[in-house]
């Protein structure tokens, strides 16, 4: 199954989903260094920078209409040649001019497209063009489900949580006429079919989808007692599931995201009071910093149970507080530092991104003094493929940095995933992201 990044069209069938999420990141941030610009330069007076703002600040529908009659353009030479020409090849165009006019509409994978007796719905599916379907619906708020959405969508309603639909409409500008919210376990009715948003143990407002008790689409999410608790709640059967099989892998296992959030915590305490026995420091001189890395949203809860345990408030870059408060979490409202200087805080929390030797040996010139030593924490899920030994995570000493890329992963293990299925009777388990192994859904079947 081909994976094109939603944004660019690239294809990143071949890239894990943490590098396809990277990607898709750094796509949107592309388009989002764009619109900066056209901020900063909103500012400037000389004419000639104002032309180059008027040039920028071209919506983006207006760029996919001019894209559009481009191609349309373009099509109708090659067709006018070619009649001209008829004994002649069609001429075909190059790689790069492909690459800069992605195709317009692409076809859908089917699994996006769910069907009930009269209603139709398209399930993260918002850069196919405008679909025959009676209402969309978004599991959570990552670029590679979300990729397609913009302030010119108007294909139909989109339901989510509401946390998501804050943020479609805050992050992507999307009309609040076109999003309806639904609480997490409150019943909603569809077009006739009866919908329940549950909750999906991935990132901040993730869910995922029971439709009419009987069909069940995972989004992405990271299986566990309490969802499959959740989902028994509501039916012992289900007729189909469309599941999340980022990690299908018999060898994808990794411990809870408790465990993990545990043994970190742990390694803050003892890394911090260890140098407080220093001889050398005086105790008030003595001051760790851990990092957190993050994508958009996710991984938050091992920044909050650290902030915790060390009693520090949590920093964090302006835009990305911003996208933290619409979510109007309890523990991130209460920790996070909404002004002032972020070296006040021992906890910081950033892109995912910065968390490499170079660029914190590079922060480090400035942090160091203001802290004696750093811990950064990388939480992956796809690097981990053998056992996770809390005591191999490195302790800095006084001036120096440790970098400890712990399993810390919001989708399901192989072992969860197996878990999930056989608690549950399905019909027909369908999976939504590629893998190797997809023979092994059928034994998980009920048959
Ligand atoms: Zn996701
Ligand atoms: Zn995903």
């Amino acid at each position: 199954m081909n994976v094109l990044c939603p944004l660019c069209d690239e294809n990143i069938t071949l890239l894990d989903v943490a590098q396809r999420e990277a990607h898709a990141d750094r796509c949107l941030e592309a388009m989002e260094g764009g619109h900066k610009l056209v901020v900063k330069e909103e500012t400037a007076i000389s004419t000639e920078l104002k032309v180059e703002t008027a040039l920028i600040e071209k919506p983006l529908s207006d760029e996919r209409d001019e894209r559009l009659e481009r191609i349309a353009r373009k099509d109708k030479e090659l067709e006018l040649t070619y009649e001209a020409h008829l004994t002649k090849p069609k001429k075909r165009r190059n790689f790069k001019e492909r690459k800069s006019e992605p195709p317009l509409k692409r076809s859908i994978p089917f699994f996006k497209i769910l069907t009930f007796p009269g209603s139709k719905f398209a399930v993260d599916a918002f850069c196919y063009g405008p679909l025959e379907v009676d209402a969309y619906f978004l599991t959570h708020f990552h670029s590679d489900h979300y990729g397609g959405l913009s302030g010119s969508w108007k294909w139909g309603p989109i339901y989510c949580t509401p946390a998501t639909a804050r943020l479609v409409h805050y992050k992507l500008n999307v009309d609040p006429k076109y999003l309806c919210e639904v609480e997490i376990g409150q019943p909603c009715i569809v077009n006739g079919v009866r919908v329940f948003f549950l909750d999906a143990n991935h990132c901040p407002g993730s869910s995922i989808i029971l439709f009419n008790n009987k069909v069940l689409h995972t989004g992405d999410f990271r299986a566990s007692p309490e969802i499959l608790e959740t989902v028994r709640g509501y039916t012992t059967k289900l007729d189909k599931c469309y599941l999340d099989t980022t990690y299908l892998d018999p060898k994808r296992v990794f411990p809870t995201q408790s465990y993990v959030i545990s043994r970190c915590v742990e390694h803050c305490l003892s890394v911090q009071s260890t140098n407080q026995r220093s001889f050398f420091l005086k105790p008030r001189e003595n001051r760790l910093l851990v990092m957190v890395g993050s994508y958009t949203i996710g991984k938050e809860r091992l920044a909050i149970a650290i902030a915790k345990a060390l009693d520090s408030k949590i920093w964090t870059p302006e835009p990305k507080l911003q996208i933290l408060n619409l979510l109007k979490d309890n523990d991130l409202d209460e920790l996070l530092l909404k002004s002032g200087n972020g070296v006040t805080c021992q906890v910081h929390l950033v892109s995912m991104s910065e968390l490499n030797k170079e660029k914190l040996a590079e922060r480090w010139k400035f942090l160091k003094k203001h802290y004696t030593h750093l811990l950064a924490f990388v939480p992956t899920g796809w690097t981990f493929r053998g056992t996770f030994d809390p005591a191999s995570l490195p302790c800095p000493t006084s001036g120096t940095i440790g970098i400890c890329k712990v399993p810390y992963s919001e989708h399901s293990s192989y072992e969860e995933l197996q878990n999930f299925c056989n608690g549950i009777q399905i019909g027909k388990i369908i999976a939504t992201v590629g893998s190797a192994h997809l023979n092994i859904l059928q034994q998980w079947e009920t048959r």
